[in-house]
């Protein structure tokens, strides 16, 4: 079994997190990255994501060549922007763990990711591990809605299916994942003097009220969650609100429950809307709606049998370690490839805490997924 340079792995990691690379300022950062996968062999280009994004660099993609022939191409992918306060880190070192002073994040998250990947490759070139093609990916903007993903210019590499390194526990493999849809609706009702005359006015949120009362929200089934988090509107406790906004958001591992908990969440402000009119001076006066419903990532729902899945599972085995497939509530660049089409599920680096101040990892949780991809590359190469 390959031994991972625990040295090397560390080193990277720490240089990494020192380079700043707030979402859409990752340009440092990928420059340093092509650096480390041109050493182990890889031939780079720049996707044109940023442009789309107003960031100052794309999607970094590495070619590694085949060594081994008649292999399918996989995929390793990270992403190389964190989120806030990340600027000006400066990693604590204590033996194998690696904390900030307190005053930022650590940007483990993903950069423990892609110091994953450096490492593999550096493996299967010291090594001379006969492997596949691989197609390293390393994307902008993962912490700004899956951007860098969303724009990633795929035709510029061949594998279709692979791990994404963006997850905490080293020893779960994430298969499935909610999609999400962030949900907005404005009531708007018709505004008088609460006192001296209620009955030319149409109360926004007494509307509003009506089609929360009877929405289904909270844990809708097994797979479902939905939730109206903030609300705002009124002017005045002695005027009849003519508008109020409830933002929400639903969540499945079913896209058609998905869809139909939100068709559900917009009838039911329909109902109550309908309902609401009043005569002013022999004018009808009626309540109205408007809503938005955006689709933040799609779910994910990878079989237990997919070969990816089963490889990954029995490489850690070869390795003495246990990978278990798990379910997340969150998203990641895998609901974006597994939506358009791939098969990349999310394999955890050790990365604690994140985004928190007090994030933390514990090298040797990255040494131990470094090996089972190693691992993995060498299964999926047929040995
Ligand atoms: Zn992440």
């Amino acid at each position: 079994m390959a031994t991972v340079n625990q040295t090397r792995l560390k080193d990277l990691l720490l240089e990494l997190v020192q380079i700043d690379s707030l979402s859409r300022k990752e340009r440092n950062v990928a420059m340093r990255l092509q650096r480390e996968i041109e050493s182990a062999g890889a031939v780079c280009r720049y996707d044109r994501a940023g442009e789309k994004v107003g960031g100052n660099t794309g999607n970094l993609i590495g070619r590694i060549a085949a060594t081994a022939p008649g292999v399918a191409p996989l995929l390793l992918c990270a992403h190389m922007d964190t989120v806030v306060p990340g600027e000006g880190v400066k990693p604590i070192v204590e033996g194998d763990i690696i904390r900030t002073d307190g005053t930022t994040v650590l940007g483990g998250d993903d950069k423990s990711g892609c110091a994953v990947i450096c490492e593999t490759l550096h493996q299967l070139k010291a090594l001379n591990i006969p492997h596949g093609p691989i197609d390293v990916v390393f994307t902008i903007c993962e912490e700004v809605g899956l951007l860098g993903a969303k724009h990633l210019e795929v035709d510029l590499f061949e594998a279709r299916e692979g791990l994404v390194f963006d997850s905490d526990a080293p020893g779960l493999l994430f298969v499935r994942a909610p999609g999400a849809q962030s949900l907005s609706f404005t009531v708007k009702g018709y505004e008088a003097h609460a006192g001296m005359a209620p009955e030319r006015g149409i109360s926004a949120i007494k509307i509003a009220a009506e089609a929360v009362a009877a929405m289904r929200l909270g844990r809708v089934d097994d797979e479902t969650t939905a939730n109206l988090g903030i609300i705002q509107g009124g002017r005045a406790v002695n005027i009849v609100p003519n508008e109020v906004t409830i933002r929400g958001e639903a969540r499945s591992r079913d896209s058609g429950k998905l869809t139909a908990q939100v068709n559900h969440m917009i009838e039911c402000f329909k109902k109550a809307v309908a309902k609401a009119s009043i005569a002013v001076d022999g004018k009808a006066i009626m309540a109205s709606f408007d809503y938005s419903a955006d689709a933040q990532y799609q779910a994910m729902n990878i079989p237990e049998d997919a070969p990816i899945v089963r490889k990954v599972v029995e490489a850690a085995k070869r390795t003495g370690r246990t990978v278990s497939t798990a379910a997340t509530g969150g998203g990641c660049d895998a609901n974006i490839f597994n939506q358009r089409g791939f098969t990349v599920a999310n394999l955890g680096t050790g990365m604690r805490d994140i985004h928190t101040v007090r994030e933390w990892l514990d090298i040797k949780d990255m040494v131990a997924t470094s090996e089972v991809t190693v691992e993995l590359l060498k299964l999926h190469a047929g040995q």
